[in-house]
Order: C-alpha cells, then structure tokens, then sequence
C-alpha cells in the first residue's frame, strides 16, 4: 500500500510535464509489481543485469529507463528494449549504442550525462567534453540513437545553495546546447535531475524528468 500512497503523493505534488521515473534498483519484483498496479509505467535501474532480470520477469508495458554507469560491452543486452539510458557519458558508448540500435532494428533514446557536481565520483561529461561531442562529424553520422537531452547529479550535500547552483549550470548547459546544435530537433527536450534529496529543488530549476527510488520504495538495504 505504501508504494502506491508514495508514488501519489509525488505525482500530485510534480508538475504534470515532469516525467516521474520510478528507481527500482535492489527492490523485489513484489515492490515493482505494486507500483505497477497502481499504474505506474516507467521504472529505472542503475545496472544492466538487474535490469534485464527484471524486464525478463514483469509486464512488457513497463517502460525500462537505465540511470547507471554503462559499460559499452554490456550495451547489447539492453538494446532490444531499453526505452531511455541516461547515462551516456562518451562518444564510443554513443557508437556502440547506435551499432546495437541498427541491429535491433530500433532508435535507442539516450541522454547525455553532464558532470555538474564538485564531487570526485561522478561520472559525466564536462561541458567542454558535451560541445566537443555534439559537434563531432562522428556524433553527426550516427542514426540509430537519438540525444533528447542532458542527465545530471548533484553533489550530496545538505547545502540546497549547492545543489541549486549545480541544478542551475544543468539547465544553462541544456539552453545553449537547445539554441544551437539542437534548434531545429524536437526531441531534445529533457533534462533529467532531480532524486528523492532534491527533486523539489531540480523541479523548480528546469528538471523535465526526475528519477526517485527511496521515497517510493523506501530506504534500499545494500546488505540484502
Ligand atoms: C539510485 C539512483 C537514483 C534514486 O535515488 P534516491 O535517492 O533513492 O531517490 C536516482 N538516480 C540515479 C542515477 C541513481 O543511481
């Protein structure tokens, strides 16, 4: 019950064009299967195999979003089904997911992921590293990806000034790539940021897509 309670209360609380993502990493088919019931379609998860896993064992409808680091070995065992992967951070990841989209036939939606916190750990993309991508000839003759917009984290911290601030440089990024590289795509149109800590925060500077596991499925058990 609480599941469901949880993912209500944050639709009524989000704007109705935030796309709520809810991350199920760690959780038990039973915890995804309630949501499920409650009408809840789009789910993520931050690692390949507990992702195909799970899309092996739900509802075909469910719309599986990768959050997590991915590793371009791995890329095939996703692309059948894979509805956003928002953690794209290099060019030969792009590549290896527009191979795997041409042999599946199918457009894989990605984001680019952008590094916006000061914090060491964070995989991303610098801003210098995003122009030199989106303006590469490379990036250019790829035609089976499609980029429809930048993922970020913020640091974790307790300092919202921070995070705001970080949240903020995301939004910039994403203007000026929109006004140039991008001005005549419609699907470039997300920016995903935003988790349980700062979602308020991401949606008032701009968030598109937040991506929430704790406040819906509860504190996750690492131990298990
Ligand atoms: C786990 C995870 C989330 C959700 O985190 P919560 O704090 O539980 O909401 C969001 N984004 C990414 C990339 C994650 O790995």
């Amino acid at each position: 019950m609480a599941i469901a309670e949880n993912i209500k209360t944050i639709l009524s609380e989000i704007p109705s064009n935030v796309t709520l993502v809810a991350i199920s990493k760690t959780k038990p088919l039973e915890a995804i299967t309630e949501a499920y019931n409650s009408g809840h379609r789009i789910f993520g998860e931050n690692k390949v195999q507990e992702l195909t896993t799970k899309y092996e064992q739900l509802p075909k409808d469910i719309e599986w979003h990768l959050v997590g680091h991915l590793q371009t070995n791995k890329v095939k065992y996703i692309a059948p089904f894979v509805s956003l992967i928002h953690s794209v951070d290099s060019l030969s990841l792009l590549k290896e997911i527009d191979k795997q989209g041409k042999k599946n036939n199918r457009i894989i939606r990605c984001l680019l992921q952008v590094y916006i916190a000061s914090e060491e750990t964070k995989f991303g993309l610098s801003e210098d590293e995003l122009n030199e991508l989106a303006y590469s000839e490379a990036f250019r003759s790829l035609t089976n990806v499609s980029v429809c917009g930048l993922m970020g984290m913020a640091t974790f911290t307790d300092n919202t000034n921070q995070i705001r601030k970080e949240f903020k440089s995301l939004y910039l990024i994403f203007q000026r790539l929109k006004a140039t590289w991008y001005a005549n795509n419609p699907e470039f149109k997300e920016i995903s940021m935003g988790m349980s800590s700062d979602y308020r925060i991401a949606i008032e500077e701009g968030s598109t897509m937040v991506r929430i596991g704790s406040d819906i499925f509860g504190e996750r058990n690492y131990k298990l």
